[in-house]
């Protein structure tokens, strides 16, 4: 059933506690990681805790949980004080757009000059 746990889902077991992350945050709906390989000094993950493949299927079937997702990106971005310099929201969204985690996620980057476009 659409939303519900994957079993083969890294980020549903990070939900679930089963595999360790570094949280940061953590909502009714959404839970925000350290990213393992980050790409800036703030990189940062927010994830719906129910299961969506990417960000369009959930804004689809749950659009308050899109936004619960980022708005808690935003304040992420206040937390650890990159709001001001300016930072990033990324949803690659789709193998060729660089999506390896099958669970929508936002990446909230920021700490260093970003450049655009983007590679
Ligand atoms: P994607 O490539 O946009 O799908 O992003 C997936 C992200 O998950 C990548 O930036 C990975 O570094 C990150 N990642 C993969 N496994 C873990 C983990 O166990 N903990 C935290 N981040 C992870």
């Amino acid at each position: 059933m659409a939303g519900e746990p994957q079993a083969d889902c890294l980020f549903c077991k990070i939900v679930d506690g089963k595999i360790p992350a570094t949280i940061v945050r953590e909502s009714e709906t959404t839970v925000a990681f350290r990213d393992i390989n980050p790409q800036a000094p703030t990189h940062v993950l927010v994830i719906p805790k129910a299961h969506y493949p990417d960000a369009a299927s959930l804004a689809a079937a749950e659009p308050a949980i899109a936004a619960d997702v980022l708005r808690e990106a935003g304040q992420i971005a206040a937390d650890e004080g990159i709001a001001d310099h300016g930072y990033r929201i990324v949803f690659n969204t789709g193998a060729g757009a660089g999506q390896t985690v099958w669970h929508a996620h936002a990446h909230v980057l920021g700490g260093r000059g970003l450049q655009w476009p983007p590679g």
